[in-house]
């Protein structure tokens, strides 16, 4: 649920604005509630009755709990709903706290919050809207991680949806190809004469019933003079805007010169339509190429142009060409309208050691909205549970890391939302590097942070890492030994713990020897090695050695080994490197 939404209806002679409200009526009700007060950052709301407390709560919060029977939990509410795009999300739980039922606003928050109160509870959480059963996208939210927006004069949501359920044809009709998601197999871009979801900045009148989501495309640049009065800004923007056949709801952001970044009338425009307002240093407007460029302007603020060249300072083509608003003469201000390029979305995915258990939140919520996922075939079986119909998948063999970078990078700046995935973190000798190598500043990137192999096998050991350690890779096939030597005897010198990953392949057996036998000139024979083969999978082993008595046959290629410092030890069977604390 929108913040702005609520804080319409927040009156502030009643109270603060309120994330979760909570409402308990019998004693163990009030018990829960109070629990999930804490569980939840949220607040108990007391009355002299649980009627008064919800009519109290109801403007107030974004999502109610309701610590009682769904019946009493409907009559309560009903005198109150208005529309679903304002009221506040309604989760019922019953006495037992066996079940969370999300009973209003499943797609504004109620089933999430259904989900989290069962978590809390440990209940059962109950959701019933069809989209959510069905795993198809809830069209209140579809690219919303992409920055799209449902225009709600253009929302047959109820109907559009409905196609979807029965599995009906739908068309999807898309002005530039900018990244929606995954999408049922039943939507199509062939032509049919189903419903229509439709994704443009552009004015236009489909046939219904039709979704239409607006994109972030439109970059409106502005040029003021002093003191140029907010109301002729604004009507200066609708108008180009409207000459342009453009639709508000795009609006990503204005833009202006950096001298005018603070000029009232301007800001007073961004701020009542709810719009970023970018300023540009001079030098770099003066940089890009316009159509109207004026000696005049040059002089003022040192750029031939403001409104076009903030307009296109991301790139992009020019829609609405500098125009000033008719009938005032001098001009206040000037306003041109660009599209930015599409941008696509490319997220780079740790999936941790092995046990899907590790695989973070983040991972899961980005590899939900993308329709694309491309990684080594091992770890994209791993992640095939959550991703949604509609979603296609790559999967390579080892081996072809570059061509995996190149694809996924590729279909990103092709306007597609792509997931690549990596094992452990996918920023530690994973794809990350190799991807951002290729992606440019036309592509958004997402990193989602994993469990790496050290720490996995570090939890597994006790804790080796508890103090400074660094992390060598043996794999000489991109970096020359020599290099590797050089780090080694480095980490050794400096006593580091040091995780050793790569330590053997097929065709690599000496290198650890060698690594081993120089951290042994620098720590007591007695000094713990970890080793650990395949961390968090079923066929996990964990063993220890000294670095005196070491036997490197114990590694293969999926292990990693843990040499202590001169300090650690093993205590109670564990591998610990001590802090330092007496
Ligand atoms: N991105 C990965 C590392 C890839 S390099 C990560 O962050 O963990 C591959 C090396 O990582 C393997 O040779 C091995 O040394 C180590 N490794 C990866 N997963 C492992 C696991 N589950 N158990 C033990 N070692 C692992």
């Amino acid at each position: 649920m929108s913040q702005v939404g609520r804080q319409g209806h927040a009156s502030p002679a009643k109270g603060a604005h309120v994330r979760v409200a909570l409402v308990g009526v019998t004693v163990v009700g009030r018990q829960h509630a109070a629990h999930l007060a804490d569980a939840l950052g949220g607040r108990v709301v007391e009355g002299s009755s649980a009627r008064v407390a919800v009519a109290d709560a109801w403007p107030l919060a974004d999502a109610l709990v309701l610590c009682m029977a769904t019946g009493a939990a409907i009559r309560l509410i009903a005198p109150h709903l208005a529309d679903k795009g304002v009221d506040p999300a309604v989760v019922a739980i019953d006495d037992g706290a066996r079940f969370a039922v999300a009973l209003t606003g499943g797609h504004h928050g109620a089933n999430d919050l259904a989900r989290r109160v069962a978590v809390a509870l440990g209940a059962q959480p109950v959701v019933t809207t069809a989209s959510d059963v069905l795993g198809l996208p809830a069209l209140d939210h579809l690219g919303a991680a992409f920055g799209l927006r449902l225009d709600p004069d253009l929302a047959d949501t109820a109907a559009v949806g409905a196609a979807l359920i029965a599995g009906n044809p739908v068309q999807l009709v898309r002005d530039r190809p900018w990244p929606v998601g995954p999408l049922p197999a039943t939507v199509t871009t062939d032509p049919t004469d189903g419903p229509l979801i439709m994704v443009s900045d552009r004015l236009v009148d489909p046939r219904r019933p039709a979704v239409v989501y607006r994109p972030p495309s439109l970059v409106v640049g502005v040029g003021a003079s002093r003191g140029a009065p907010a109301a002729e800004i604004g009507a200066l923007v609708n108008e180009a805007l409207r000459r342009g056949g453009l639709s508000p709801h795009s609006v990503h952001h204005l833009a202006t010169v950096e001298a005018k970044a603070r000029e009232p009338g301007l800001r007073d425009v961004a701020e009542a339509r709810g719009w970023p307002l970018v300023s540009h240093l001079p030098s770099v407007l003066a940089a890009i190429e316009v159509p109207n460029p004026s000696p005049i302007v040059t002089a003022a603020v040192g750029t031939p142009s403001v409104a076009e060249a903030a307009a296109l300072a991301e790139g992009g083509e020019l829609l609405v060409p500098k125009r000033t608003l008719p009938g005032t003469n001098p001009a206040t201000a000037t306003v041109a309208v660009a599209r930015r390029p599409v941008r696509g979305r490319l997220a780079l995915i740790s999936t941790g050691p092995g046990d899907a258990e590790l695989i973070p939140s983040l991972a899961r919520e980005a590899l939900t909205a993308a329709d694309l996922v491309v990684g080594l075939d091992q770890y994209v079986n791993r992640v095939r549970a959550f991703l949604h119909p509609g979603t296609t998948v790559l999967a390579s063999p080892i081996g072809e890391e570059v061509a995996r970078a190149d694809q996924a990078v590729a279909a990103a700046r092709a306007g597609r939302s792509v997931a690549l995935v990596s094992g452990g973190d996918v920023g530690v000798y994973g794809m990350a590097s190799p991807a951002l190598e290729r992606a440019g500043a036309d592509v958004d990137v997402v990193v989602v942070p994993g469990i790496t192999a050290a720490t996995a096998a570090a939890a597994l050991l006790g804790s080796p890492l508890g103090h400074d350690h660094c992390a060598i890779s043996l794999s000489d096939l991109l970096t020359p030994w020599s290099v590797i030597r050089r780090r080694v005897q480095a980490a050794a010198e400096g006593d580091f713990v040091v995780s050793l990953y790569n330590p053997r392949s097929r065709d690599r057996h000496w290198q650890l020897g060698e690594a081993l036998a120089t951290l042994a000139e620098h720590r007591p024979p007695n000094t713990p090695v970890g080793v650990v083969t395949d961390a968090f999978r079923p066929s996990q082993r964990v063993t220890m050695a000294t670095v005196a008595a070491f036997d490197a046959a114990t590694v293969g290629m999926l292990s990693i080994v843990l040499v202590g410092n001169t300090q650690t030890r093993v205590i109670g069977g564990r591998m610990v490197t001590p802090r330092g604390y007496r």
